[in-house]
């Protein structure tokens, strides 16, 4: 067979280009973003492998998504005690998420997580320790309805919220993941360590990187560890600086 020319070739590339682009397109249309994750229980949050970020197909559209898939949640006994479902707030292409355990009284009364005293001195965190602003990075939570009592979820409210919340990590697929507190920290890591024992380091989160702090709820109780979330803090801005490697 005679061989083909340069422009021949490129010829095949393009139109071979053109038939991936339309499989790939009807796979977006067919709901790519929101794949199993909801209905399939949650792959081990250790596990190998990366989020394929569905960045660059309205993410804020796709959140819309996940969220219109919560509706108005019954998984859970939470449902009968709340007042909103307190989903998440900010970019959703944010470099930064925040992740903390679950809305309080005031995050149920207004539906935005993170909005009460404690919420008051994350947006400092973010304001002043990080200077960015609150609206810049994403803040959501592992359960999305307030628990009676503020008490800590339980192992069946966790296992039907915590799917959205890994649903919204993939979207947002942030560089850098700040988890508030042992909660959400032993949750995304899937471990018992304590607090104590995870902050200070720096994990690895399905190819984002995981620094666990204090809840800032335990700062306004224990003002003396805000030095200790100020380093975390300092980390990362470096990681998303691109300065740190874990
Ligand atoms: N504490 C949390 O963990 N989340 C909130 O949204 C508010 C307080």
């Amino acid at each position: 067979m005679a061989e083909s020319t340069p422009q021949e070739r490129l010829r095949r590339v393009i139109s071979g280009l053109r038939v991936f682009a339309e499989e790939a397109k009807e796979s977006f249309a067919e709901g790519f973003p929101r794949t199993a994750a909801a209905a399939d229980p949650p792959a081990p949050a250790t596990a190998p492998g990366t989020f394929a970020s569905p960045r660059g197909e309205a993410p804020q559209e796709a959140l819309r998504a996940i969220r219109q898939d919560i509706g108005d949640c019954r998984r859970c006994k939470l449902a009968g005690g709340r007042t909103h479902i307190v989903f998440g707030v900010g970019n959703p292409e944010a470099d930064l998420m925040f992740v903390g355990e679950g809305p309080g009284e005031d995050e149920d009364r207004k539906g935005e997580p993170f909005v009460g005293r404690a919420g008051q001195l994350l947006t400092e965190i973010i304001t002043k320790g990080m200077k960015l602003r609150r609206e810049d990075v994403y803040i959501a939570n592992v359960i999305k309805c307030r628990p009676p009592e503020n008490r800590n979820p339980e192992p069946d409210e966790v296992a039907s919220c915590e799917p959205f919340l890994l649903r919204q990590l993939e979207l947002i697929a942030p560089e850098v993941i700040v988890a508030l507190g042992k909660f959400a920290a032993q949750t995304l890591l899937q471990t018992q360590d304590p607090i104590s024992r995870l902050r200070g380091r720096v994990f690895d989160f399905r190819g984002a990187k995981l620094i666990p702090t204090f809840h800032p709820a335990y700062l306004l109780r224990n003002p003396s560890s805000k030095r200790e979330v100020w380093e975390d803090m300092k980390v990362v801005r470096n990681l998303l600086k691109g300065e740190v490697r874990s």
